[in-house]
């Protein structure tokens, strides 16, 4: 009871902190600490910390320690008003993930795992802020460090992996989603380059990104392909959908290219067919695999503590069995998706991840 009296009494205190008038924060739900004020991490029970090396360990704190700190108090408004927190830029460029496990170019150069933790570090407190940055360092960055030319890696990445622009990749079309080596944006060779015609959908950060990843079918070779566009190329639309009901915070985009002229020196050279975009995917569909993980690690420990703090029928929620047992599922069901997470970064590490290996990791851990 005394503990339950103290929840409050914290939340009015630090409700006041984060810009929050302490008095609404104490009337509006005396019994519980508003989401806005991150709790500790109580879903590590198995101690994921020891698989870890310290560079990793101390990565993963230090991403914690920011996300809780910057980016758990403007989450809610963001997610409500379903716009991108411009403002937060600086603080997530400050966790040093942009460019991931890419070496040079002022990249990080990460282990995979250092990586994929922090990512669910992420997502831990906010889903949308990882998806933002798995697009930009995941998608965008990986593919001008695997299919681009040196000229290329050297003109993008510096200035991507500290978030002086924002990538995106639009391979996703209205027509071709599951589908997606069906896509029917066209590339046409013409003098000097490129011209680029048809729709992409779902594209996260288009509808603000400096560096766009349009993939697109040779209308000679019937290949794909693949180009970057910059931001204000004439053409080149961008129109956010609305109305999500999820990852609200993130920027997706439908995009139109309507005679979108790219110069010789902005094709990536080292996508000649799918099969050179299924290399990216390997990796991103592992990171994508760590998004679930972190997510439901944040959602195990915000109901933590809510159970801990609301008190009803004379004792709290989490005195009552049939919550426990929720609680008890829940925080099994992390251990094991961790350690599947961990296993497929060690794949991938010692050069065994296959398309299928990286795909089952992401579908068990999301279901
Ligand atoms: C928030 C968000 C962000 C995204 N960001 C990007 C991005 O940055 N870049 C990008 O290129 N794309 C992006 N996408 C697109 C994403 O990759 C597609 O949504 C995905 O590939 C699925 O395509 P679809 O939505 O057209 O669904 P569909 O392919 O039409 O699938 C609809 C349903 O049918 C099922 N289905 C499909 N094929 C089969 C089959 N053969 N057998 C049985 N069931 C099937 C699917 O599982 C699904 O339930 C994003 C999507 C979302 C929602």
């Amino acid at each position: 009871m005394g503990s339950l009296g103290g929840s409050a009494g914290a939340g009015a205190d630090l409700g006041g902190k984060v810009g929050l008038p302490a008095l609404d924060v104490a009337l509006a739900f005396p019994q519980a600490t508003p989401a806005s004020l991150f709790p500790p991490a109580a879903s590590d029970y198995y101690q994921f910390d020891d698989l870890l090396t310290d560079e990793e360990k101390a990565l993963r704190k230090k991403v914690r320690g920011i996300m809780e700190k910057d980016i758990a108090p403007i989450m809610t408004e963001y997610w409500e008003r379903a716009e991108f927190p411009f403002h937060a830029i600086p603080s997530l460029a400050s966790l040093g993930l942009a460019g991931g496990t890419i070496k040079g170019y002022g990249c990080p150069g990460l282990s995979l795992t250092a990586s994929a933790i922090s990512i669910a570090e992420v997502a831990r407190v906010d889903a949308s802020c990882s998806t933002f940055i798995l697009v930009h360092s995941s998608l965008a960055m990986s593919t001008i460090a695997l299919c681009g030319s040196e000229a290329q890696k050297q003109k993008y990445l510096p200035s991507l992996a500290q978030f002086k622009t924002i990538g995106c990749w639009a391979l996703t079309e209205p027509d071709y989603g599951s589908d997606a080596s069906s896509l029917r944006t066209a590339a046409t060779k013409v003098p000097g380059g490129w011209q680029l015609d048809g729709q992409k959908r779902w594209i996260g950060n288009s509808t603000f990104a400096d560096v766009l990843i349009i993939l697109a079918r040779n209308a000679d070779t019937n290949q794909l392909n693949g180009f970057i566009v910059k931001k204000g190329t004439p053409g080149l639309k961008a129109t956010k959908i609305e109305n999500k009901i999820g990852l609200r915070m993130v920027q997706n985009g439908d995009i139109i290219l309507n005679k979108v002229f790219v110069p010789e020196e902005d094709r990536l050279t080292g996508i000649s067919s799918f099969q050179d975009i299924n290399k990216v995917l390997a990796m991103s569909r592992i990171m994508v695999a760590w998004q679930p993980i972190g997510i439901s690690m944040g959602v195990f420990d915000i109901c933590h503590r809510y159970l801990k703090e609301r008190k009803q029928f004379g004792a709290p929620l989490a005195a009552f069995q049939l919550n426990q047992e929720k609680l008890v599922r829940m925080l099994g069901n992390i251990q094991a998706m961790l350690l599947v997470g961990w296993r497929l970064c060690k794949l991938y590490e010692s050069g065994k991840m296959t398309p299928g290996r990286s795909s089952l990791g992401k579908s068990t851990d999301k279901n």
